[in-house]
Protein backbone atom coordinates (compact mmCIF):
# COMPACT_ATOMS: atom_id res chain seq x y z
CA UNK A 1 0.00 0.00 0.00
CA UNK A 2 1.04 3.43 -1.22
CA UNK A 3 2.25 5.47 2.33
CA UNK A 4 0.08 8.47 1.64
CA UNK A 5 1.54 10.52 4.45
CA UNK A 6 4.70 10.47 2.31
CA UNK A 7 3.30 11.88 -0.25
CA UNK A 8 1.18 14.26 1.51
CA UNK A 9 4.85 15.43 3.45
CA UNK A 10 5.55 16.22 -0.81
CA UNK A 11 2.97 19.34 -1.76
CA UNK A 12 2.91 23.02 -0.21
CA UNK A 13 -0.57 23.04 1.65
CA UNK A 14 -1.74 26.14 3.26
CA UNK A 15 -2.01 25.79 6.67
CA UNK A 16 -5.42 25.59 8.02
CA UNK A 17 -6.63 24.63 4.81
CA UNK A 18 -8.48 21.72 3.87
CA UNK A 19 -8.06 21.39 -0.24
CA UNK A 20 -11.10 19.51 -1.38
CA UNK A 21 -10.52 21.41 -4.67
CA UNK A 22 -7.70 19.30 -6.68
CA UNK A 23 -10.26 18.43 -9.46
CA UNK A 24 -10.14 21.75 -10.30
CA UNK A 25 -6.59 22.81 -9.79
CA UNK A 26 -4.04 20.42 -7.44
CA UNK A 27 -2.01 21.73 -4.85
CA UNK A 28 1.97 22.96 -5.54
CA UNK A 29 4.58 20.07 -5.11
CA UNK A 30 7.69 21.58 -3.30
CA UNK A 31 9.70 20.15 -5.77
CA UNK A 32 8.16 22.18 -8.54
CA UNK A 33 9.45 25.00 -7.51
CA UNK A 34 13.12 23.82 -7.06
CA UNK A 35 12.55 22.34 -10.42
CA UNK A 36 11.29 25.44 -12.79
CA UNK A 37 13.97 27.72 -10.17
CA UNK A 38 16.80 25.13 -11.77
CA UNK A 39 15.55 25.01 -15.22
CA UNK A 40 15.08 28.99 -15.57
CA UNK A 41 18.59 29.27 -13.96
CA UNK A 42 20.76 26.44 -15.17
CA UNK A 43 19.06 25.63 -18.54
CA UNK A 44 17.15 28.70 -19.73
CA UNK A 45 19.67 30.76 -17.99
CA UNK A 46 23.67 29.17 -18.78
CA UNK A 47 22.41 27.13 -22.11
CA UNK A 48 19.89 29.79 -23.63
CA UNK A 49 18.99 28.14 -27.10
CA UNK A 50 21.59 25.27 -26.99
CA UNK A 51 18.96 23.84 -24.24
CA UNK A 52 16.78 23.11 -26.74
CA UNK A 53 19.57 19.91 -27.64
CA UNK A 54 21.58 19.97 -24.17
CA UNK A 55 18.98 19.86 -21.82
CA UNK A 56 16.32 17.66 -23.63
CA UNK A 57 13.88 20.32 -24.40
CA UNK A 58 12.73 19.14 -27.83
CA UNK A 59 11.73 15.93 -26.37
CA UNK A 60 10.49 16.72 -22.95
CA UNK A 61 6.69 16.58 -24.82
CA UNK A 62 7.00 12.95 -25.57
CA UNK A 63 9.28 11.91 -22.73
CA UNK A 64 6.36 13.67 -20.14
CA UNK A 65 3.82 11.94 -22.51
CA UNK A 66 4.84 8.38 -21.78
CA UNK A 67 4.63 9.32 -18.22
CA UNK A 68 1.46 10.37 -18.40
CA UNK A 69 1.16 7.39 -20.94
CA UNK A 70 1.23 4.95 -17.68
CA UNK A 71 -1.55 6.51 -15.56
CA UNK A 72 -3.25 6.50 -17.89
CA UNK A 73 -3.02 2.72 -19.69
CA UNK A 74 -1.59 3.75 -22.97
CA UNK A 75 0.94 2.14 -24.69
CA UNK A 76 4.46 3.69 -24.57
CA UNK A 77 5.28 6.11 -27.17
CA UNK A 78 1.58 6.45 -28.14
CA UNK A 79 1.08 10.24 -25.95
CA UNK A 80 2.04 13.81 -26.85
CA UNK A 81 2.39 16.84 -24.93
CA UNK A 82 1.15 20.18 -25.94
CA UNK A 83 -1.51 23.14 -25.65
CA UNK A 84 -4.17 23.18 -24.06
CA UNK A 85 -7.61 20.47 -23.49
CA UNK A 86 -9.66 22.79 -25.81
CA UNK A 87 -6.94 22.77 -28.75
CA UNK A 88 -6.72 18.64 -27.94
CA UNK A 89 -10.33 17.89 -28.36
CA UNK A 90 -10.11 19.84 -31.24
CA UNK A 91 -7.52 17.61 -33.08
CA UNK A 92 -8.51 14.78 -32.32
CA UNK A 93 -12.43 15.25 -33.67
CA UNK A 94 -11.00 16.55 -36.36
CA UNK A 95 -8.99 13.71 -37.60
CA UNK A 96 -11.78 11.07 -36.29
CA UNK A 97 -14.04 13.27 -38.31
CA UNK A 98 -11.60 12.76 -41.32
CA UNK A 99 -11.68 9.06 -40.55
CA UNK A 100 -14.94 8.27 -41.18
CA UNK A 101 -16.09 10.80 -44.19
CA UNK A 102 -19.45 9.18 -44.65
CA UNK A 103 -20.97 9.64 -41.38
CA UNK A 104 -22.20 13.34 -39.91
CA UNK A 105 -22.89 12.89 -36.62
CA UNK A 106 -21.03 14.13 -33.30
CA UNK A 107 -22.62 12.48 -30.19
CA UNK A 108 -21.68 13.96 -26.91
CA UNK A 109 -23.62 14.37 -23.46
CA UNK A 110 -25.30 17.23 -21.94
CA UNK A 111 -23.01 16.28 -18.74
CA UNK A 112 -20.19 17.12 -20.93
CA UNK A 113 -17.78 20.41 -20.24
CA UNK A 114 -18.86 22.93 -22.31
CA UNK A 115 -15.53 23.69 -23.75
CA UNK A 116 -15.80 20.30 -25.69
CA UNK A 117 -19.14 21.18 -26.98
CA UNK A 118 -18.05 24.44 -27.87
CA UNK A 119 -15.22 23.47 -29.93
CA UNK A 120 -17.38 20.72 -31.39
CA UNK A 121 -19.82 23.54 -32.47
CA UNK A 122 -16.77 25.48 -33.92
CA UNK A 123 -15.05 22.85 -35.92
CA UNK A 124 -18.62 21.91 -37.63
CA UNK A 125 -18.75 25.46 -38.79
CA UNK A 126 -15.32 25.27 -40.28
CA UNK A 127 -15.47 22.27 -41.56
CA UNK A 128 -19.22 22.92 -43.20
CA UNK A 129 -20.05 19.53 -44.55
CA UNK A 130 -23.36 19.18 -42.60
CA UNK A 131 -21.98 17.52 -39.52
CA UNK A 132 -24.40 17.50 -36.74
CA UNK A 133 -23.34 17.82 -32.96
CA UNK A 134 -26.45 15.46 -31.00
CA UNK A 135 -26.27 16.17 -27.32
CA UNK A 136 -28.35 13.27 -25.27
CA UNK A 137 -28.82 12.72 -21.47
CA UNK A 138 -25.41 10.81 -20.51
CA UNK A 139 -27.62 7.93 -19.59
CA UNK A 140 -28.90 7.69 -23.21
CA UNK A 141 -25.30 7.61 -24.85
CA UNK A 142 -25.56 3.57 -24.96
CA UNK A 143 -28.81 3.87 -27.14
CA UNK A 144 -27.83 6.76 -29.69
CA UNK A 145 -24.79 5.06 -30.58
CA UNK A 146 -26.23 4.12 -34.03
CA UNK A 147 -25.18 4.03 -37.66
CA UNK A 148 -25.07 7.47 -38.36
CA UNK A 149 -22.56 8.29 -35.58
CA UNK A 150 -18.95 9.15 -36.79
CA UNK A 151 -17.55 9.62 -33.40
CA UNK A 152 -18.21 9.34 -29.98
CA UNK A 153 -17.17 12.93 -28.23
CA UNK A 154 -17.36 11.83 -24.33
CA UNK A 155 -15.96 12.79 -20.93
CA UNK A 156 -15.69 9.73 -18.95
CA UNK A 157 -16.50 11.35 -15.54
CA UNK A 158 -18.77 14.36 -15.82
CA UNK A 159 -17.46 17.52 -14.09
CA UNK A 160 -20.34 18.58 -12.16
CA UNK A 161 -22.06 15.11 -10.68
CA UNK A 162 -19.10 12.85 -10.81
CA UNK A 163 -20.92 10.24 -13.16
CA UNK A 164 -18.79 7.84 -14.34
CA UNK A 165 -19.08 6.40 -17.92
CA UNK A 166 -18.42 2.48 -19.04
CA UNK A 167 -15.34 3.30 -21.07
CA UNK A 168 -14.98 -0.21 -22.10
CA UNK A 169 -18.62 -0.76 -23.13
CA UNK A 170 -19.42 2.13 -24.46
CA UNK A 171 -16.11 2.07 -27.04
CA UNK A 172 -17.46 -1.50 -27.79
CA UNK A 173 -20.42 -0.60 -28.50
CA UNK A 174 -19.01 2.27 -31.00
CA UNK A 175 -16.85 -0.01 -32.60
CA UNK A 176 -19.86 -2.67 -33.35
CA UNK A 177 -21.27 0.42 -34.91
CA UNK A 178 -18.48 1.77 -37.28
CA UNK A 179 -18.03 4.70 -35.01
CA UNK A 180 -14.80 6.03 -33.43
CA UNK A 181 -14.14 7.16 -29.83
CA UNK A 182 -13.12 10.33 -28.40
CA UNK A 183 -12.34 10.32 -24.11
CA UNK A 184 -11.78 13.10 -22.51
CA UNK A 185 -9.77 12.15 -19.00
CA UNK A 186 -9.54 15.56 -17.53
CA UNK A 187 -11.66 14.12 -14.40
CA UNK A 188 -10.43 10.82 -14.59
CA UNK A 189 -6.03 11.04 -15.28
CA UNK A 190 -5.01 10.91 -11.72
CA UNK A 191 -8.08 10.37 -9.99
CA UNK A 192 -8.67 6.69 -11.00
CA UNK A 193 -7.29 3.82 -13.30
CA UNK A 194 -7.84 4.28 -17.13
CA UNK A 195 -7.34 1.42 -19.40
CA UNK A 196 -6.99 2.91 -22.66
CA UNK A 197 -5.21 -0.07 -24.78
CA UNK A 198 -7.34 -2.47 -23.23
CA UNK A 199 -10.61 -0.67 -23.86
CA UNK A 200 -9.02 0.02 -27.27
CA UNK A 201 -10.08 3.41 -27.11
CA UNK A 202 -9.28 5.76 -30.38
CA UNK A 203 -8.25 9.23 -29.13
CA UNK A 204 -7.74 10.29 -25.67
CA UNK A 205 -7.17 13.84 -24.57
CA UNK A 206 -7.05 15.38 -20.80
CA UNK A 207 -5.46 17.89 -18.91
CA UNK A 208 -2.50 18.36 -16.45
CA UNK A 209 -3.55 20.77 -13.60
CA UNK A 210 -6.33 18.86 -11.85
CA UNK A 211 -5.52 15.60 -10.26
CA UNK A 212 -2.22 15.64 -11.75
CA UNK A 213 -1.32 18.78 -10.10
CA UNK A 214 1.00 20.37 -12.72
CA UNK A 215 0.14 23.72 -11.94
CA UNK A 216 -1.90 26.22 -13.48
CA UNK A 217 -2.10 26.23 -17.09
CA UNK A 218 -0.09 23.02 -17.33
CA UNK A 219 -0.04 21.30 -21.04
CA UNK A 220 -2.99 19.35 -22.07
CA UNK A 221 -2.13 15.76 -23.85
CA UNK A 222 -3.36 13.94 -26.36
CA UNK A 223 -3.21 9.78 -27.12
CA UNK A 224 -3.82 8.27 -30.49
CA UNK A 225 -4.15 4.50 -30.63
CA UNK A 226 -1.41 2.74 -32.08
CA UNK A 227 -3.11 1.42 -34.90
CA UNK A 228 -4.34 4.94 -36.15
CA UNK A 229 -1.05 7.00 -34.91
CA UNK A 230 0.26 7.16 -38.70
CA UNK A 231 -3.18 7.32 -40.63
CA UNK A 232 -5.30 10.40 -38.18
CA UNK A 233 -4.02 13.14 -40.22
CA UNK A 234 -3.08 16.80 -37.88
CA UNK A 235 -5.94 19.12 -38.62
CA UNK A 236 -3.24 21.87 -36.46
CA UNK A 237 -0.02 21.13 -38.77
CA UNK A 238 2.00 23.08 -37.20
CA UNK A 239 5.90 22.78 -37.67
CA UNK A 240 6.71 21.25 -34.75
CA UNK A 241 4.98 18.28 -36.02
CA UNK A 242 6.14 17.85 -39.50
CA UNK A 243 8.58 14.99 -40.41
CA UNK A 244 11.71 16.91 -40.47
CA UNK A 245 10.87 20.39 -38.43
CA UNK A 246 14.55 21.47 -39.14
CA UNK A 247 14.66 20.64 -42.91
CA UNK A 248 12.09 23.75 -43.36
CA UNK A 249 10.54 22.28 -46.27
CA UNK A 250 7.65 24.61 -47.33
CA UNK A 251 5.65 21.65 -48.12
CA UNK A 252 3.84 20.02 -44.57
CA UNK A 253 4.60 15.79 -44.40
CA UNK A 254 3.08 14.80 -41.11
CA UNK A 255 5.42 13.41 -38.15
CA UNK A 256 5.82 9.61 -37.29
CA UNK A 257 2.52 8.55 -34.78
CA UNK A 258 1.69 10.77 -32.20
CA UNK A 259 4.46 13.61 -32.63
CA UNK A 260 2.06 14.49 -35.46
CA UNK A 261 -0.45 15.83 -33.32
CA UNK A 262 2.91 18.73 -31.09
CA UNK A 263 1.93 21.66 -32.94
CA UNK A 264 4.46 24.30 -32.10
CA UNK A 265 7.60 25.61 -29.65
CA UNK A 266 6.37 23.29 -25.91
CA UNK A 267 6.33 24.85 -22.78
CA UNK A 268 9.51 24.34 -21.48
CA UNK A 269 9.14 25.78 -17.80
CA UNK A 270 5.44 24.49 -17.78
CA UNK A 271 6.30 21.23 -18.42
CA UNK A 272 9.41 20.99 -15.93
CA UNK A 273 6.97 21.70 -13.28
CA UNK A 274 4.78 19.15 -14.28
CA UNK A 275 7.86 16.67 -14.53
CA UNK A 276 8.07 17.49 -10.63
CA UNK A 277 4.35 16.40 -9.75
CA UNK A 278 4.75 13.44 -11.74
CA UNK A 279 7.35 12.08 -9.28
CA UNK A 280 5.60 11.92 -6.63
CA UNK A 281 3.33 9.74 -8.96
CA UNK A 282 6.09 7.06 -8.95
CA UNK A 283 5.13 6.38 -5.34
CA UNK A 284 1.55 4.98 -6.34
CA UNK A 285 -0.31 3.04 -8.11
CA UNK A 286 -3.68 4.32 -9.55
CA UNK A 287 -5.04 1.01 -7.92
CA UNK A 288 -3.81 2.53 -4.52
CA UNK A 289 -5.31 5.62 -5.84
CA UNK A 290 -8.57 5.07 -6.26
CA UNK A 291 -8.99 2.54 -3.29
CA UNK A 292 -8.00 4.94 -0.93
CA UNK A 293 -9.84 8.01 -2.96
CA UNK A 294 -12.98 5.69 -2.49
CA UNK A 295 -12.85 5.57 0.90
CA UNK A 296 -12.54 9.11 1.94
CA UNK A 297 -15.29 9.79 -0.50
CA UNK A 298 -17.67 7.56 1.37
CA UNK A 299 -16.92 9.12 4.51
CA UNK A 300 -17.72 12.28 3.13
CA UNK A 301 -20.88 11.51 1.88
CA UNK A 302 -22.11 9.42 4.35
CA UNK A 303 -21.36 12.12 7.30
CA UNK A 304 -22.65 15.14 5.22
CA UNK A 305 -25.72 13.49 4.39
CA UNK A 306 -26.42 12.54 8.66
CA UNK A 307 -25.81 15.77 9.48
CA UNK A 308 -26.81 18.04 6.41
CA UNK A 309 -30.45 17.61 5.48
CA UNK A 310 -31.05 20.82 3.44
CA UNK A 311 -28.26 19.44 0.73
CA UNK A 312 -29.48 16.68 -2.01
CA UNK A 313 -26.72 13.74 -3.29
CA UNK A 314 -25.95 14.75 -6.96
CA UNK A 315 -23.22 12.41 -7.57
CA UNK A 316 -24.04 8.19 -8.32
CA UNK A 317 -24.34 6.77 -4.69
CA UNK A 318 -22.30 3.57 -5.88
CA UNK A 319 -19.07 4.57 -5.77
CA UNK A 320 -17.82 2.52 -8.53
CA UNK A 321 -20.13 4.63 -10.67
CA UNK A 322 -18.63 7.69 -9.69
CA UNK A 323 -15.10 9.40 -10.42
CA UNK A 324 -13.17 11.37 -7.84
CA UNK A 325 -15.75 13.46 -6.30
CA UNK A 326 -19.05 14.36 -4.77
CA UNK A 327 -21.43 16.90 -5.49
CA UNK A 328 -24.62 17.97 -3.43
CA UNK A 329 -27.15 20.02 -4.47
CA UNK A 330 -27.97 23.21 -2.79
CA UNK A 331 -30.26 26.47 -4.00
CA UNK A 332 -27.88 28.67 -1.91
CA UNK A 333 -25.05 26.78 -3.03
CA UNK A 334 -22.68 29.63 -4.44
CA UNK A 335 -23.24 31.40 -1.00
CA UNK A 336 -22.48 28.26 1.19
CA UNK A 337 -19.46 27.68 -1.51
CA UNK A 338 -18.10 30.91 -0.33
CA UNK A 339 -18.73 30.18 3.58
CA UNK A 340 -16.99 27.14 3.52
CA UNK A 341 -13.71 28.44 1.66
CA UNK A 342 -14.19 31.75 4.64
CA UNK A 343 -13.44 28.56 7.41
CA UNK A 344 -10.75 26.97 4.94
CA UNK A 345 -12.84 24.13 3.54
CA UNK A 346 -12.46 24.77 -0.05
CA UNK A 347 -14.83 23.34 -2.82
CA UNK A 348 -16.01 24.47 -5.34
CA UNK A 349 -19.55 25.69 -7.68
CA UNK A 350 -20.74 24.52 -10.70
CA UNK A 351 -23.88 26.42 -12.00
CA UNK A 352 -26.68 25.94 -11.75
CA UNK A 353 -26.68 24.89 -7.90
CA UNK A 354 -23.93 22.49 -7.44
CA UNK A 355 -21.51 22.19 -4.60
CA UNK A 356 -18.17 20.05 -5.82
CA UNK A 357 -15.84 18.14 -3.40
CA UNK A 358 -12.59 16.20 -4.43
CA UNK A 359 -11.07 14.02 -3.10
CA UNK A 360 -7.33 13.35 -3.63
CA UNK A 361 -5.65 10.63 -1.29
CA UNK A 362 -1.83 11.61 -2.50
CA UNK A 363 -2.39 15.05 0.32
CA UNK A 364 -6.22 14.37 1.37
CA UNK A 365 -6.74 12.07 4.68
CA UNK A 366 -9.28 11.04 6.85
CA UNK A 367 -8.47 13.10 9.18
CA UNK A 368 -8.88 16.31 6.49
CA UNK A 369 -12.72 14.69 5.71
CA UNK A 370 -13.72 14.63 9.55
CA UNK A 371 -12.46 18.18 9.97
CA UNK A 372 -14.58 18.79 6.63
CA UNK A 373 -17.60 17.36 7.55
CA UNK A 374 -17.88 19.00 10.68
CA UNK A 375 -17.60 22.62 9.33
CA UNK A 376 -19.74 21.70 6.31
CA UNK A 377 -22.18 20.88 9.32
CA UNK A 378 -22.07 24.02 11.40
CA UNK A 379 -21.79 26.20 8.02
CA UNK A 380 -25.51 24.12 6.75
CA UNK A 381 -27.41 24.27 9.76
CA UNK A 382 -26.37 27.71 11.30
CA UNK A 383 -26.83 29.04 7.68
CA UNK A 384 -23.77 30.55 8.23
CA UNK A 385 -23.38 31.12 4.60
CA UNK A 386 -26.82 33.45 5.02
CA UNK A 387 -24.30 37.01 4.61
CA UNK A 388 -24.40 39.39 1.35
CA UNK A 389 -20.76 39.15 1.65
CA UNK A 390 -20.87 35.28 0.59
CA UNK A 391 -23.50 36.08 -2.12
CA UNK A 392 -21.75 38.36 -4.91
CA UNK A 393 -20.55 36.37 -7.51
CA UNK A 394 -16.88 36.58 -8.69
CA UNK A 395 -15.42 35.80 -12.07
CA UNK A 396 -14.22 31.69 -11.19
CA UNK A 397 -16.65 30.05 -9.37
C1 LIG B 1 -11.23 21.21 -17.24
C2 LIG B 1 -11.82 20.76 -18.53
C3 LIG B 1 -11.55 21.42 -19.74
C4 LIG B 1 -10.72 22.68 -19.77
O1 LIG B 1 -10.09 22.87 -21.01
P1 LIG B 1 -8.83 23.84 -21.09
O2 LIG B 1 -8.62 24.03 -22.55
O3 LIG B 1 -7.69 23.18 -20.40
O4 LIG B 1 -9.18 25.13 -20.41
C5 LIG B 1 -12.06 20.87 -20.91
N1 LIG B 1 -12.82 19.75 -20.89
C6 LIG B 1 -13.11 19.11 -19.73
C7 LIG B 1 -13.94 17.88 -19.76
C8 LIG B 1 -12.64 19.61 -18.52
O5 LIG B 1 -12.96 19.01 -17.38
Amino acid sequence: MTDFAATKALFHLPEGMIYLDGNSLGPLPLAAAERVRGVIADEWGEMLITGWNKAGWMEQPTRVGDRIGRLIGAEPGHVVMGDTLSIKVYQALASALEMRPERRVILSDSGNFPSDLYMAEGLIATLGRGLELRVVAPEDVAAHITDEVAVTLLTEVDYRTGRKHDMADLTARAHAAGALTIWDLAHSAGALPVDLAGCGADFAVGCTYKYINGGPGAPAFIYVAPRHADAARPALSGWLGHEAPFAFDTAYRPGTGVERMRVGTPPVLALAALEAALDIWDMTTMQDVRESSIALSERFLKGVEASCPMLTLASPRDAAQRGSQVSFRFENGYAAIQALIARGVIGDFRAPDIMRFGFTPLFIDETDVGSAINIIADVMNNQRWDKPEFKTRARVT
